[in-house]
């Protein structure tokens, strides 16, 4: 596929949909056009932020990544391996046991390398030093796995931040303290990302730890990240400048932000009149955009409770769907004072925060991150 393309695919069957990018995307073609016809290590990347199901609307379908892993060894690849760190405070390990990505790969008899167990090593990320996993720079070819979905702070993720998997569990939190975009987009610069199918089935639009699914059962790939992620902020409604590492990656070379040039395919499942006739895959026209990702203004005025300043994604990305069942219970008008999250806070004194980052406030809940039922615990039985 080139560069500037851009197929997206609706339907109900995943894994016929995901075997259907590969072949409209040439991707056989596409790995021995940049490999040769050697034995190149390609690696998939999915999104397994945490212990969470897909049907949460938080990770890759494993049905995607079983689907393609077919698709390269039918194709004759043989060196394929899975590979993924989850978020701070979430062993990869648990994320691979609920998402089934454990036993998909053991069925497959692909290798899984998880990342949080590799060491680092500092990379020079066009102008700025970045410690990257060591294992990931031995990959030849990188399939990119990622959610489209929404983030707490850096409003949506998809292709560009995904690869924030591929760094130790320490330079995850140095990103934050970098205040994400800068880091993200350098990232870009530093590891390159061959093709991507982005898992658009039932993603949550607001959080990037799931829990409000919407089914969209969408997949949408493209060889190029930024033009990836830029196309994904028109889906959410956002502004392009909203997600300013878009804009970094692209200004360091990691791809074209500009989605009026796109070449934009779209296909729909069809199914014959009797039962279990073949799915075929017809193009249709272009859907229109965007899906209104935040309908009652959820996120906004939850928001307006925290301050937040350089938090990590597990710790900002718990506490919002905890606000989110406060208000749905009435107690949240009740917390008496801004809730303040984030490494921001480390060594500052404040009345009422969250995690250890704010340990010398006067109410401080521990943790690192703390889980959601200590958050939702401490929240409600708030006495200040
Ligand atoms: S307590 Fe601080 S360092 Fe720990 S997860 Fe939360 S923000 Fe990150």
């Amino acid at each position: 596929m080139n560069k500037n393309e851009l197929i997206i695919i609706e339907g109900r069957s995943v894994a016929d949909m995901a075997l259907e990018l590969c072949r409209r995307g040439d991707l056989a073609d596409m790995i021995r056009e940049k490999c040769g016809d050697g034995d190149p290590l390609i690696a998939l990347k999915p999104n397994l932020v945490g212990p969470i199901p897909a049907s949460d609307g938080a990770t890759t379908h494993p049905e995607i990544a079983e689907a393609v892993l077919s698709y390269l060894k039918k194709n004759g690849f043989k060196r394929i391996v899975v590979m993924e760190s989850s978020w701070v405070g979430d062993r990869t390990s648990d994320s691979l046991l609920v998402t089934g990505f454990g036993e998909m790969c053991r069925r497959m008899d692909i290798p899984f390398w998880d990342l949080q167990e590799d060491r680092g090593s500092a990379v020079d990320a066009a102008g700025l030093e970045l410690n990257i996993c060591e294992r990931v720079r031995e990959v030849d070819y990188l399939i990119n796995l990622p959610v489209l979905k929404g983030h707490c702070q850096t409003r949506m993720t998809c292709a560009l931040k995904n690869m924030k998997g591929c760094i130790p569990s320490s330079e995850k939190r140095r990103f934050h303290r970098m205040g994400l975009h800068d880091p993200i987009g350098h990232l870009a610069a530093a590891v390159h990302q061959d093709f991507i199918i982005a898992d658009v089935i039932c993603p949550d639009l607001l959080f990037e730890d799931g829990g409000n699914p919407v089914q969209l059962d969408r997949m949408i790939c493209a060889a190029d990240p930024v033009l990836m992620d830029a196309y994904g902020s028109k889906i959410l409604a956002l502004e392009q400048e909203e997600v300013s590492y878009i804009r970094i990656a692209a200004a360091l070379g990691a791809g074209c932000p500009d989605t009026s040039q796109a070449e934009v395919s779209f296909y729909l499942e069809k199914r014959g009149h009797e039962h279990g006739t073949k799915i075929r895959y017809v193009r249709a026209e272009v859907p229109s955009l965007p899906w209104n990702r935040d309908p009652g203004g959820m996120l906004i005025r939850l928001r307006e409770h925290v301050d937040e300043v350089d938090s990590c994604s597990a710790c900002c990305g718990t506490l919002i769907p905890v606000l989110q069942k406060l208000e749905q219970e009435g107690k949240l008008d009740q917390i008496p004072d801004k809730i303040c999250i984030g490494q921001g806070y480390r060594g500052k004194t404040g009345n009422l925060g969250i995690g250890n980052c704010t340990s010398r406030f006067c109410h401080t809940l521990k943790g690192c991150p703390p889980t959601a039922d200590e958050m939702y615990r401490f929240l409600s039985q708030l006495d200040v």
